[in-house]
C-alpha cells in the first residue's frame, strides 16, 4: 500500500456525500488530506469544516450568498474563492489529485468536467454528470487520462464485482434498488403521497432531491443510464432488481452463468472510501456486516406498472444522445415543483415523460447543446405543471 498522502478537493462538501467523505479522510491515518473544500447554500457549515480541516482553498460556489456571507472566522491560510469559476479552479489546481464529484444535480457537471480536463482521478458521486453527457465525458477522460471511479454504491459494487474476470465474459449486469418507501403502494396510494411521506427513505440517509428520486424510482433509471456510459454497456446489458434490505448493493452475471456481488452495510462511507484508496483497501470507517445473526437477503422483480420510471431509464440508455441530459433536466424541475407542493407524486414520471417526447432529438449533441437543453427541460417540465 502506498503511504504517500493523496490530496483530495471535495466539491460539494456540506451535503450528505460531501460530509461522509470527511468522515473517511478523518478516518484515513493521514494518508488522505482535504486541500479544497466547496459547498453552494451552507456557507456556515462551511466555515466551520475549514476551521477544523485547514484547507489551502475554500469555495462558495454562488456569488450571492458568497456576498452576504461573514468571512471573518476563516482560518489564516485557507483562501477563499467565489463562484462557478472557482469551483472549476480548485478542481484544476496541480496540487490536487483527487477530486470528489458530490454537487447534487447537473450543476455538478462544470467542476466534474474541469477534474477531468485536467486528468485528475475522479471519485464520481455526482451520477447526472454521466446521464446528462456520458458519451463526452467518457471521451475526455480517455483523451486526458483521468480515472473515473464511481462513488455510487450500485455502481462501485458493479465496478468491484467487474474485477472478477474479462470485460467480454460479462453478460449483465444486475441494479439492485431497495424500493423505496412506497414499494408496497396500491396506485391509489402513491396518488395521494405527501412530501414528508417521500422524504422518508427506509434504508439509507441522503439528501431531499436523491431521496424523492428513491421515492419514484427515478434514482435507478438515473442509475441505468450512468452505468450505460460509466461500464461501456448496452441498455439490455442492465437489469434491476428489488432488494429491499440494501446490503447487495449490486451484481454483474458473467456468460457462464456466475453471479458476483459486493456486500456491505448501507453506508455511503464504504463506496466513497473505496473510490478514494483504489486500486488500493484499507482499513474500513464503515460499520461492518454482522453474520453472527441470522440476515435475510430477499429479492423481487420490480413492478413496471407502479414505477414506470424504470422504463423511460432504459429508454434513455436505449436513446443516447440529446435524451439523457433532457430526462435528468426534467426530472429535477418536476422533483423541486413536487417538493414546492406544485405537482403530484406521481405527476413526477408523465411530465418528464412529456418533456422528452417534445424535445428536439440530436444523436450527438455537443457540451453546450446539452446545457441549453438543461435550462429548456426545466421551462418546460414548469410549463407542464402549470397546464396540468
Ligand atoms: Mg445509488
Amino acid at each position: 500500500m502506498s503511504q504517500e498522502v493523496a490530496n483530495v478537493a471535495v466539491l460539494g462538501s456540506t451535503g450528505s456525500i460531501g460530509r461522509n467523505t470527511l468522515e473517511v479522510i478523518a478516518g484515513s491515518h493521514g494518508t488522505l488530506r482535504s486541500i479544497g473544500l466547496s459547498a453552494h447554500a451552507r456557507l456556515d457549515l462551511l466555515v466551520e469544516q475549514a476551521q477544523e480541516l485547514h484547507p489551502q482553498w475554500i469555495v462558495a460556489a454562488c456569488p450571492r450568498l458568497a456576498a452576504a456571507q461573514d468571512w471573518s472566522r476563516l482560518p489564516v491560510g485557507t483562501e477563499l474563492l467565489v463562484g462557478p469559476e472557482g469551483v472549476e479552479s480548485l478542481a484544476r489546481r496541480p496540487e490536487v489529485q483527487i477530486v470528489v464529484a458530490a454537487i447534487v444535480g447537473s450543476a455538478g457537471l462544470r467542476g466534474t468536467w474541469a477534474a477531468l480536463e485536467a486528468g485528475k482521478t475522479v471519485a464520481l458521486a455526482n451520477k447526472e454528470t454521466m446521464v446528462v453527457a456520458g458519451p463526452l465525458v467518457t471521451q475526455l477522460a480517455q483523451k486526458t487520462q483521468a480515472r473515473i471511479v464511481p462513488v455510487d454504491s450500485e455502481h462501485s459494487a458493479v465496478f468491484q464485482a467487474l474485477q472478477a474476470g474479462r470485460r467480454e465474459e460479462v453478460k449483465r449486469i444486475i441494479l439492485t434498488a431497495s424500493g423505496g418507501p412506497f414499494r408496497n403502494h396500491t396506485p391509489e396510494q402513491l396518488a395521494s403521497v405527501t412530501i414528508a411521506d417521500a422524504l422518508r427513505h427506509p434504508t439509507w440517509t441522503m439528501g431531499p432531491k436523491i431521496t424523492i428520486d428513491s421515492a419514484t424510482m427515478m434514482n435507478k433509471a438515473l442509475e441505468i443510464i450512468e452505468a450505460r456510459w460509466l461500464f461501456d454497456l448496452r441498455a439490455d446489458q442492465i437489469d434491476v432488481v428489488v432488494h429491499p434490505q440494501s446490503i447487495v448493493h449490486s451484481l454483474v452475471e458473467f456468460i457462464d452463468g456466475s453471479v458476483i456481488a459486493q456486500l456491505g452495510s448501507p453506508d455511503m462511507k464504504l463506496p466513497i472510501q473505496y473510490a478514494l484508496t483504489y486500486p488500493h483497501r484499507t482499513e474500513g470507517v464503515a460499520r461492518p456486516l454482522d453474520f453472527t445473526r441470522t440476515m435475510r437477503l430477499d429479492f423481487e422483480p420490480p413492478d413496471p406498472e407502479r414505477f414506470p420510471a424504470l422504463a423511460l431509464g432504459l429508454e434513455v440508455a436505449r436513446t443516447g444522445g440529446t435524451a439523457g441530459a433532457v430526462l435528468n433536466a426534467a426530472n429535477e424541475g418536476a422533483v423541486a415543483a413536487f417538493l414546492g407542493g406544485k405537482l403530484h407524486f406521481t405527476d413526477i414520471v408523465p411530465s418528464c415523460r412529456s418533456v422528452l417526447e417534445n424535445h428536439h432529438f440530436d444523436p450527438a449533441p455537443s457540451l453546450a447543446q446539452l446545457l441549453e437543453l438543461d435550462v429548456w427541460a426545466r421551462q418546460e417540465v414548469l410549463r407542464w405543471a402549470c397546464l396540468s
